[in-house]
Parts: C-alpha cells; sequence; structure tokens
C-alpha cells in the first residue's frame, strides 16, 4: 500500500493540505497517510522546525505533500526553514513548476510550460557572511549540479514531444510539433558562474538531438513570460532565477493560489504548492486548496497513478468552469466549497 507524508505546516498549509489528502482519499488507491510536523510553530514549541520523526517518515515512504511554513525575514537563532532543510537531506536537487491555463478569465490561454528550477546550489548555498559593513553572499554552480538539472529539463522536453506526437498524430499524422528547452542564465554579466551553467546546459543539450535549444537572459524571460508565454515549453535555470519567474509565472495560471509545485531527488520527492502560510487570510477558510490538490496530482503521477492524476486535474477544470472560486480567483467560495465541489467531480 503507497504511504505518503502528509506536513501541513503553518497558517494556510494547514488548510490546504487536509482539503488536497480529502481528495487523494476520495480516489480509492488504498493510499496510507502519516501526518509529519514541522514549522515556525512547531520551532516555536519544540525548538525545533523539523523534527527527526518527520524525516525519517519522509525517508520511509519516499514521497510527501508539504503545506507551507513561515519564515521570518529576520534571523531567528536554530530556525531554518523545513522545506530547505528537506532539499538539503533529500538532495531534492530539482524543482518542477509547471504553469498551465486554466478555464476562466483569471487565466491567460494557451499557456503550457515547465519551469525546471536547480533547487540546492546557486545563490541559496546558504554561504552568506558579514564583513564589517559588507554582506557577502557566494554563488555557488557546479558541472554536477547544472548537468543533472538540464538533464531533468531534456527528459521532460523528450517527453512532452512524445505526448504531443502521439495526441496530433491521432488527428493529423503528418504534423511534427517541435518542443524546445530555453536556458535561462545571466551570463553576459555572470561570466564564471552562468558562464559554467550554460555550458553544462548545452553539453546536455547535445545528447538530446530531437530537443530544440534556445537560450534567453533572465531579464529578457522575465519580459516574454508576460508577453508571449505561450511561445515557451520548458525553462532550465538556477535556483534563484528559477524562484523568481516561477512566481511570475504563476499568475498567468491565476495566481500562487493555484500553482503547483515538486521537488524531486533520488531518494525521495515533496510536493508543495508554490504558495507560502499566507499569514493575511490563515484561519478564516478562504484559502485557494487547488494549489496543493494540484501538487497532490503531481505526487500521484510521480508514483505511477497516472490516470488518477488526469481524474483529479480534470475535477479541478470542472470545478473552475462551474466558478466554484476562492476569493484570490475573484470569487466567494471557501476552501471547504472547493473541495466538496472536487469530491463531487471525480
Ligand atoms: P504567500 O504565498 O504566503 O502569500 C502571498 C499572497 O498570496 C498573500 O496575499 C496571500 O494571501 C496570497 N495567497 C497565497 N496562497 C494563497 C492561497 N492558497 N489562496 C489564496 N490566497 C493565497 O507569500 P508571503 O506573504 O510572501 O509569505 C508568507 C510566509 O510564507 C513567509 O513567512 C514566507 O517565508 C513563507 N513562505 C513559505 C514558502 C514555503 O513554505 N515553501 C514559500 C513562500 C513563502
Amino acid at each position: 500500500m503507497p504511504t505518503l507524508v502528509l506536513v501541513n505546516g503553518d497558517g494556510i498549509g494547514r488548510e490546504v493540505i487536509p482539503a488536497a489528502a480529502e481528495v487523494l482519499a476520495a480516489l480509492g488507491l488504498g493510499l496510507r497517510f502519516v501526518e509529519a510536523q514541522a514549522g515556525f510553530e512547531h520551532f516555536q514549541k519544540t525548538g525545533n522546525a523539523i523534527p527527526d520523526e518527520t524525516l525519517a517518515e519522509v525517508q520511509a515512504a519516499g514521497v510527501a505533500l508539504f503545506g507551507a511554513t513561515s519564515s521570518p525575514s529576520t534571523t531567528v537563532p536554530g530556525y531554518r526553514s523545513p522545506i530547505l532543510a528537506l532539499r538539503e537531506t533529500f538532495d531534492l536537487y530539482a524543482n518542477l513548476r509547471p504553469t498551465f491555463s486554466l478555464p476562466g478569465p483569471f487565466s491567460r490561454p494557451n499557456v503550457d510550460l515547465l519551469i525546471v528550477r536547480e533547487n540546492t546550489e546557486g545563490l541559496y548555498s546558504g554561504r552568506e557572511r558579514r564583513e564589517g559593513d559588507t554582506a557577502i553572499a557566494e554563488r555557488v554552480i557546479t558541472v554536477r549540479g547544472s548537468e543533472r538539472i538540464a538533464r531533468v529539463a531534456f527528459e521532460w522536453a523528450r517527453k512532452k514531444i512524445r505526448a504531443r506526437r502521439w495526441e496530433t498524430e491521432a488527428q493529423s499524422p503528418s504534423s511534427n510539433l517541435e518542443s524546445l528547452v530555453t536556458i535561462v542564465h545571466k551570463a553576459n554579466v555572470l561570466k564564471v558562474t552562468d558562464g559554467l551553467f550554460r555550458e553544462a546546459c548545452l553539453r546536455v543539450a547535445a545528447e538530446f538531438p530531437e530537443v530544440a535549444v534556445k537560450e534567453m537572459l533572465v531579464d529578457a524571460m522575465a519580459m516574454r513570460l508576460v508577453r508571449d508565454p505561450e511561445n515557451f515549453d520548458v525553462l532550465v535555470t538556477t535556483n534563484l532565477f528559477g524562484d523568481i519567474l516561477s512566481d511570475e509565472a504563476s499568475a498567468l495560471m491565476g495566481g500562487l493560489g493555484v500553482a503547483p509545485s515538486a521537488n524531486i531527488g533520488e531518494r525521495a520527492a515533496v510536493f508543495e504548492p508554490v504558495h507560502g502560510s499566507a499569514p493575511d487570510i490563515s484561519g478564516q477558510g478562504v484559502a485557494n486548496p487547488i494549489g496543493a490538490i494540484l501538487s497532490a496530482a503531481m505526487l500521484l503521477e510521480h508514483i505511477g497513478q497516472a490516470e488518477a492524476a488526469g481524474r483529479v486535474r480534470v475535477a479541478v477544470t470542472e470545478t473552475l468552469r462551474a466558478g466554484v472560486l476562492t476569493r484570490d480567483l475573484g470569487g466567494t467560495a471557501t476552501t471547504r466549497d472547493v473541495t466538496l465541489a472536487m469530491l463531487g467531480n471525480l
């Protein structure tokens, strides 16, 4: 029986993860759920942001659904964001953030792109220090880290090509759609670090001759995401750039409330909505659970339940099409209303 770990975390994590778990349970797949602790509130109570038991549960199950945790912007001695700890402990090097059109005026049509973000190094390597009046952050980019994230991006592009060929051949056998990986960097300024990233990605690209590749500077990419996102398929980039671009991209599908993501490593995978703990709305029962539910669909696909994942995505589409919308999407529905509509649509 597949086991998955549920980590609610802080704030609206405690509202959206139970909603997603209810949807997963309703699929009748015999999934076993294990609840585990992490977060700022847990830290305040126990002095530990993520207990060893949580890490042991994730290690044993191999998959987890994570809500969100709060991280103060000032240094709190002893506290480190649990999601960063999970990424580090299990070397969850690939952060996948898909953005696709949803039915409704809040979403841009014809968008279907995947941001593949390197998740373990770059400016988030934790090498920051203060030297008097100067603060320094080291940006660590390695050949190993760059090549392995590039490989994930090209594998996804290959899968997309296959899926599209299959779809289009059913309708018109002559069509030959090409998928595209865009390597996003700033090598014109960061010549050494992004120079290495760019070269590593281009080396991996040579192993995938069927995938067309191009490159773009991150500032231009930020503009193109707003102007013509429909012209992009898979973007691969470093940690901070991917973090920023994927929040920007989430606005194309309807905002943080609907955007899903996955953190994938060789030993474990953690799925989480892109949003944070949203202290401004937490406890009111109005958080949008769709980002968590679509993250659960990514989890299902990861454990070989692609058909169930498809059912969840169709139910999301039907729920939105029926106008069951939370406040962030312009409606008045509560978290519970959306969950009940989802259960009805499954
Ligand atoms: P946030 O994503 O929590 O909220 C940004 C805005 O989007 C808020 O107005 C919020 O109400 C809205 N929003 C977010 N999710 C929503 C949902 N599901 N439904 C409806 N509205 C939603 O980002 P923030 O305010 O910058 O950060 C709040 C806290 O979350 C901080 O402590 C931050 O460190 C933490 N955070 C955690 C994670 C994570 O755990 N992976 C990610 C981002 C931020």
